[in-house]
């Protein structure tokens, strides 16, 4: 679901024409609709209210902080996975007592910093960072809270192995059959509060059944911990929840509510979800202009001014995006997104980025409609992972930033300059 719309061959965003926005911002831009953003969260929320759970929406998934305050706004909390997402989170505005932190390498003045602030949640992936952070708090006076992030081994078949993380022998979290022995050690402890479990087995989970078993086996621990005499009174069942890629590919929120909300009802539990793609993958597009087009042996590369450095998920992980020409004739607007299109009329293009390196292609074997130099692509549901994982590859400024709310425009990001590439470089000192 989303408000990206073609009106007479031309794409909207919202009801802002993409073209002569584009004509006014330059390309490539990362294009977000508020309208999308926000219904995607109040969606998810609604959808799981008999659980009454907090969302910690995920920062890494799209951070721009005038983003990340719009959802604060309608009561989000975060998830955070570093000491730059904690201030992002604070410059937003967020509570600071609804941000929970995860990541595998926390550092001491990143602790010290979480501490302060005064988080609520602190996921724990070892035995050696619970001892770190609990002797950081006892040294600073500070109290903690901590959920144990266990790994259930659940692996989705659907989820790119670089994005699993659910399954023995990644790095994340503890085995499960650790669990009990990590609470006999640690529950005690009086500045690190180990009072809950976290999950998070990957993204995206294109279907609740994952969930469904990893949760049952986070309960029969839970069972179990408790039948010992710990408190146990929180369940964060992290993020993974899918975005429509294709249309119509990721479950709704009512068939992952449906099979989760029943598990956890009556379990005497507070209930904590980490979504981040599914509230911002269809929020966003990014458009890029057509450079060039050329042939090379048998193919047609069509040349844009965006590429991996700014989508890295095709070249990363063989990610499907959906692109298309921002203004088309009528037999060509798009009765849906697929990778199978109706092919009349389109022709199969390799749509390639400036970088130099073989592997920079956002979408490759693409039927599209024809395409001149000069003209727009969007490139859907790229507000997740977008963004937040562009580099400056090439001495490539990042793109700007424009969040559409109704026919407004707002630049809430700017454009980076080739003097933001160098000024970190321009005053050496020594060391
Ligand atoms: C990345 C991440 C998420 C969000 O994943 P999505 O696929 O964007 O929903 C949630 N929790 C943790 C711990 C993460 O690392």
């Amino acid at each position: 679901m989303d408000w990206f719309d073609y009106r007479d061959g031309q794409l909207f965003c919202e009801d802002v024409n993409v073209d002569e926005l584009a004509a006014r911002v330059g390309t490539p831009l990362y294009l977000y609709s508020q309208r999308t953003l926000e219904h995607h969260y109040d969606a998810l929320n609604r959808a799981f209210a008999p659980l009454n759970p907090l969302l910690c929406y995920s920062i890494k998934s799209c951070g721009n902080i005038n983003l990340i305050r719009l959802l604060a706004n309608r009561g989000a909390g975060m998830d955070i996975v570093s000491g730059g997402e904690l201030y992002r989170a604070q410059q937003a505005g967020v509570p600071t007592n609804k941000i929970v932190y995860a990541g595998v390498g926390k550092t001491d003045s990143e602790i010290v910093d979480a501490l302060e602030a005064g988080i609520h949640s602190f996921n724990i992936e070892s035995e050696a960072e619970f001892e770190n952070i609990a002797a950081i708090a006892a040294a600073t006076g500070a109290t903690g809270r901590a959920m144990l992030r266990v790994n259930p081994d659940v692996a989705d078949p659907n989820t790119h192995a670089k994005t699993t993380t659910g399954a023995r022998e990644t790095k994340f979290g503890v085995d499960i059959d650790r669990a009990v022995r990590f609470f006999e050690r640690y529950s005690a402890h009086q500045h690190l509060k180990l009072t809950g479990i976290h999950l998070h087995i990957g993204s995206p989970i294109y279907s609740p059944e994952p969930y469904v078993r990893a949760i049952r086996r986070a309960l029969v621990l839970i069972d179990d911990l408790r039948s010992r005499g710990s408190t146990i009174d929180t369940l964060n069942i992290g993020g993974g929840y899918a975005a429509d890629y294709e249309s119509g590919a990721s479950p709704t929120y009512e068939d992952y509510a449906a099979a989760i909300v029943p598990l956890l009802q009556d379990q005497n539990l507070s209930i904590i979800m980490e979504p981040g793609r599914t509230i911002s993958g269809n929020a966003g597009i990014l458009i890029t202009r057509v450079q060039y087009i050329k042939t090379g042996g048998t193919k047609i590369f069509v040349i844009v001014d965006a590429g991996m450095h700014h989508l890295v998920r095709p070249a990363m992980y063989d990610a499907f995006h959906f692109i298309w020409p921002t203004h088309v004739v009528p037999d060509h607007v798009p009765a849906q997104r697929s990778a199978d299109m109706p092919n009349q009329g389109l022709d199969a293009v390799e749509v390639v980025g400036p970088i130099c390196e073989t592997g920079d292609v956002l979408a490759a074997h693409r039927a599209l409609p024809p395409v001149a130099r000069g003209d727009l692509l969007a490139v859907y549901t790229a507000g997740a992972y977008g963004m937040t994982m562009v580099s400056n590859y090439n001495a490539m400024p990042r793109p700007a930033e424009v969040l559409v709310s109704s026919d407004r425009a707002t630049l809430i990001r700017r454009r980076e300059t080739y003097d933001d590439l160098v000024a970190p470089e321009r005053d050496p000192a020594d060391v």
